[in-house]
C-alpha cells in the first residue's frame, strides 16, 4: 500500500485522508498541532513544525507521494521534499500562489484578466496608487492574507496612516472591480497531462468568509466556458498534478476578472462530496497518486453552506432536513469565524 504525505492538518487534510483511504492509500499528516482535524482520521501524525528539517526528512521517509492542504506551506519546504519525493502540486506553485503581486503577474501573463493593480511598498505608494484608481480600490497584503484579513476597502476616504495600519509589510493596492457575482473553478490536472474541471460554483462572503456555494452558478455558458479555459491555461502554464481552486469575479457583461488561485482543494468545491460521483478530494487524491481523473460530471443542483462558529449547535435541524449531508472536523472549540463544519443540500437531483 502507498502512503500520501499532506503537509498541514486541517479539515482539507481531514478530507484527502478521508478520500485517500477510500482508494487503499495510507496517510501521514506533518502538522505542528497535535489530534489536528486531518491527524484523527489519518494513518499517522509528525507534529512539527512545516519547516523542520529533521520532520520533513522523517515525512519523505515515510512516503512515497506528497501534498499539501494549504498555500502558506513554505516553499523552501516543498522544494527539498521534492529532491527526494514527488511534491504535487508543483512547488512552483506555491510560489505564485504566496504572493498577490507575484500571481497578477503571472495570470496577467497566461492571458487572464485581473483587477489593475500597484505595488505599495510605502504610504506615498499607496497615496499615488489610490490617485491613479479616483480614491477606490483594495488595499491587502501580498503576502499571508485569507479569509479577507489583512485587506481595507477604500471608497473616497482618506488613506492617511493606512499603509503603517496593515503593518507596514509589503501590499497590493487592486482598482476597486464592480463585480455582480463571484464564481469559483474546481479543476484537476492529471500527471497524464489530463484536465477536468467541476461546474462553476457561485460564492457569497460574509465577514470576509466564504458563506455559500451554489451550482449551478448563475452565469451563461459562455461565462462558464471561458471560467473553465482559463483554469485550464493556469493548470498547463504550471505544469500542476492536482486540484486547484481558481476565483473569478463576474462584471455585468458577463465578462471574467480573476481574483485568486489556490494550489490545493478549495472551500468552494466542497459541494462537488454531494453532488459529483467524484469529489474535489478523491479527484485530488487521483492526481497526485497517477490514477486516471474523473470527468468532473456533476448529477444534481446543490448548495453548500459553511458552519461557522455557533452554527455548530444548527447541526441536528440539518440533519432533519431532507437531501443534505453534514460533514463536520473535529474541532473541539468553536471560536468565532472558526470553520467547524459545512452541509450541502441537493436543490435537484
Ligand atoms: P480575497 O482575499 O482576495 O479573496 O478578497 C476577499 C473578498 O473581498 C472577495 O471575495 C471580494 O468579495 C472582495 N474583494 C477582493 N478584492 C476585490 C476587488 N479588487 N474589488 C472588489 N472586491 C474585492
Amino acid at each position: 500500500m502507498k502512503t500520501i504525505g499532506i503537509i498541514g492538518g486541517g479539515q482539507l487534510g481531514r478530507m484527502l485522508a478521508m478520500a485517500a483511504a477510500r482508494l487503499n492509500f495510507r496517510t501521514v499528516i506533518l502538522e505542528p498541532q497535535a489530534d489536528c482535524p486531518a491527524a484523527q482520521v489519518a494513518n499517522d501524525q509528525i507534529v512539527a513544525a512545516y519547516d523542520d528539517e529533521a520532520a520533513l526528512a522523517q515525512l519523505a521517509g515515510a512516503c512515497d507521494i506528497i501534498t499539501y492542504e494549504f498555500e502558506n506551506v513554505p516553499v523552501a519546504a516543498a522544494t527539498l521534499l521534492a529532491r527526494s519525493k514527488p511534491v504535487y502540486p508543483p512547488p512552483k506553485a506555491l510560489e505564485v500562489a504566496q504572493d498577490r503581486v507575484t500571481e497578477k503577474r503571472f495570470l496577467n501573463e497566461s492571458g487572464i484578466e485581473t483587477a489593475k493593480f500597484h505595488v505599495i511598498d510605502s504610504q506615498a505608494d499607496l497615496d499615488a496608487g489610490l490617485a491613479d484608481f479616483g480614491g477606490k480600490g483594495v488595499l491587502k497584503t501580498r503576502r499571508l492574507g485569507y479569509d479577507g484579513k489583512g485587506q481595507r476597502v477604500f471608497n473616497g476616504d482618506s488613506p492617511a496612516g493606512a499603509f503603517a495600519a496593515l503593518g507596514g509589510v509589503p501590499m497590493i493596492l487592486e482598482s476597486f472591480v464592480p463585480f455582480v457575482r463571484e464564481i469559483s473553478v474546481i479543476a484537476a490536472r492529471g500527471q497524464d497531462g489530463a484536465i477536468a474541471c467541476f461546474d462553476p460554483a457561485e460564492n457569497v462572503h460574509r465577514n470576509g468568509i466564504l458563506h455559500t456555494s451554489t451550482v449551478p452558478a448563475a452565469i451563461s455558458g459562455e461565462t462558464g466556458t471561458a471560467a473553465k479555459a482559463a483554469a485550464k491555461a493556469i493548470l498547463e502554464a504550471l505544469d500542476y498534478v492536482g486540484v486547484i481552486g481558481v476565483e473569478f469575479f463576474v462584471t455585468a457583461d458577463g465578462g471574467l476578472i480573476a481574483n485568486e488561485i489556490a494550489p490545493r482543494v478549495h472551500n468552494s468545491g466542497h459541494w462537488t462530496e454531494a453532488a459529483c460521483v467524484v469529489s474535489q478530494f478523491e479527484q485530488h487524491i487521483r492526481a497526485v497518486a497517477g490514477l486516471s481523473l474523473s470527468d468532473g460530471a456533476r448529477h444534481s443542483d446543490c448548495v453548500m453552506q459553511n458552519l461557522i462558529g455557533d452554527d455548530i449547535d444548527d447541526v441536528p435541524e440539518w440533519l432533519a432536513k431532507p437531501s443534505t449531508l453534514v460533514h463536520l472536523y473535529g474541532k473541539n472549540e468553536a471560536r468565532p469565524g472558526r470553520k467547524m463544519g459545512h452541509v450541502t443540500w441537493l436543490t435537484r437531483a
